[in-house]
């Protein structure tokens, strides 16, 4: 799988991984210092099936994912149910 790199210098303790996250593979323990939040983000690479969605999310642009493939997608509208908006 590939790598989530967390840069503690740029998270806020937000939560808005924790919340992206399909696989419940972030977790933030954080504590209010003064009028800023501040924490540890700890992610289980085991859980984690590099879909990006933290990275993509996070508002602080603190969370990177190395994703293990690349590719193109071509979308089919004659296939599309346009029901579930999931993609
Ligand atoms: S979404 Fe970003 S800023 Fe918020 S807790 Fe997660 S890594 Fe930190
Ligand atoms: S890449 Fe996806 S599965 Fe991995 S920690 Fe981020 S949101 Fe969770």
């Amino acid at each position: 799988m590939g790598d989530v790199v967390w840069d503690e210098k740029q998270c806020d303790a937000c939560q808005v991984c924790v919340e992206a996250c399909p696989e419940e593979a972030i977790t933030v323990e954080r504590a209010v210092e003064s009028a800023k939040l501040s924490g540890k983000v700890e992610i289980l690479e085991e859980n984690c099936c590099t879909c990006t969605w933290c990275e993509i999310n996070c508002p602080a642009e603190a969370i990177t994912v190395e994703k293990i493939f690349e590719g193109d997608i071509e979308f089919n509208a004659d296939k599309c149910c346009r029901v579930f908006h999931l993609c």
